[in-house]
């Protein structure tokens, strides 16, 4: 008889208590699920032109042979490319499997068992989600305004907080700070903490005040800034991030990143996407007009809608968020719904090409209209 493994003792209480966050499944199962013959997936904030040409060659060129060989494994020409592009040091960066995961590398580099690490309660979940599950204390400060608090942030400052997460602009609600508010707040933390300002959006930013984060580095040596190739270039499938710090600090966290992590086909397309500004330009564009598009949908069914920078829109539903969450997906309709985020009833809209938005209007108009 096989004996029961004893869990309890084996594992970390931190750990049970931890609940996994549950992915959608693929496309094709919730096609069948939901009796759709075409998905809009406008849930992940994806980019709906795809990577850049470049990189689309990059990877259609990719010699199938180089798969049995190990990639870089500190993205060598990639890490060239990015000093280049931001007149920083090469060691300056660190590439890892997308944001997410240099997200990890940083809570491993200076958490231990009592330290604690302050963010918002309604921004990226995973700052959080990393904390709990490796036992280290998430200290979520409420939005104000929908907007990261600053002052009630250094209010939560402890001696035992290691790293404070800045999501600018804030995903999912968009706003953002100010190169002069984001200054005030590096200059009271001071030197002794970590500052990550996570600009997951920055690409998108249309605001002439947002601080770009690749230029404060070069006075604050406590500040990381998060970058990925998910969003505006359009390499989520690929997993491609990477962090910008300075010499010193970028010397500690490498010691926690795991080498090889990040595969030959993504540093080669993230290496042909960086400079493709035309994308960029034309991305930026797609957002500017669609997101006008779905704000005058939000004003005509008179839903609360909120959304700033980046190329993503939140409203506010009169119904359940996880029963609008199912009827939009009969109609092809892949929203984020946001209950599990602390946003009750509200839903978050990815922005996408012109015909996505027009099958979403008429599936909010049918939620909307109860339909
Ligand atoms: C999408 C996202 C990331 C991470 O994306 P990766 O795909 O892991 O590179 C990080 N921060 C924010 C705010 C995001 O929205």
């Amino acid at each position: 008889m096989r004996t029961a493994i004893n869990l309890d003792a084996l594992v970390p209480l931190h750990v049970r208590l931890f609940e996994p966050y549950i992915p959608s499944r693929p496309d094709a199962e919730l096609k069948r699920l939901y009796r759709c013959d075409h998905l809009y997936r406008l849930n992940n904030n994806e980019n709906p032109l795809g990577p850049p040409a470049a990189a689309q060659a990059v990877i259609a060129a990719f010699d199938p042979q180089r798969a049995s060989e190990y990639p870089s494994g500190d993205a060598y020409y990639l890490r060239q490319a990015l000093a280049q592009r931001f007149k920083l040091d090469a060691e300056q960066f660190i590439v890892g499997n997308g944001a997410n995961e240099v997200i990890a590398f940083v809570m491993k580099a200076f958490c231990e068992q009592g330290d604690n690490i302050i963010t918002a309660d309604r921004t990226f979940a995973v700052y959080e989600w990393v904390a709990r599950f490796s036992g280290i204390e998430a200290r979520l400060v409420p939005l104000r305004d929908f907007a990261f608090d600053d002052e009630a942030m250094l209010q939560q400052i402890s001696e035992r907080t290691k790293v404070i997460f800045v999501c600018n602009p804030n995903n999912p609600t968009g706003t953002y700070w100010n190169e002069q508010r984001l200054r005030r707040f590096l200059d009271r933390v001071g030197p002794q903490r970590i500052v990550v300002l996570d600009e997951a959006y920055a690409e998108f930013v249309e605001q002439p005040d947002f601080p770009d984060g690749m230029k404060l580095l070069r006075e604050y040596d406590n500040l990381i800034v998060f970058r990925t190739f998910s969003k505006m270039y359009g390499l989520a499938g690929l997993r491609i991030g990477y962090l910008a710090t300075s010499l010193a600090l970028t010397d500690i966290i490498r010691r926690t990143g795991v080498v090889y992590s990040v595969n030959a086909a993504a540093q080669q397309a993230a290496l042909a996407a960086l400079n493709d500004d035309a994308h960029v330009a034309a991305t930026r564009q797609l957002v500017r007009q669609e997101k006008h598009f779905l704000l005058d949908v939000a004003r005509e069914l008179e839903l609360p809608a909120q959304s700033g920078e980046g190329c993503f829109v939140m409203m506010r539903l009169p119904v359940s968020d996880m029963l609008a969450y199912r009827k939009m997906m009969q109609q092809g309709v892949m929203i984020r719904s946001m209950t599990g985020f602390r946003y009750p009833n509200w839903i978050r809209i990815s922005i996408g090409v012109h015909e996505s938005m027009q099958a979403c209007a008429e599936a909010l108009r049918k939620v909307v209209h109860g339909k």
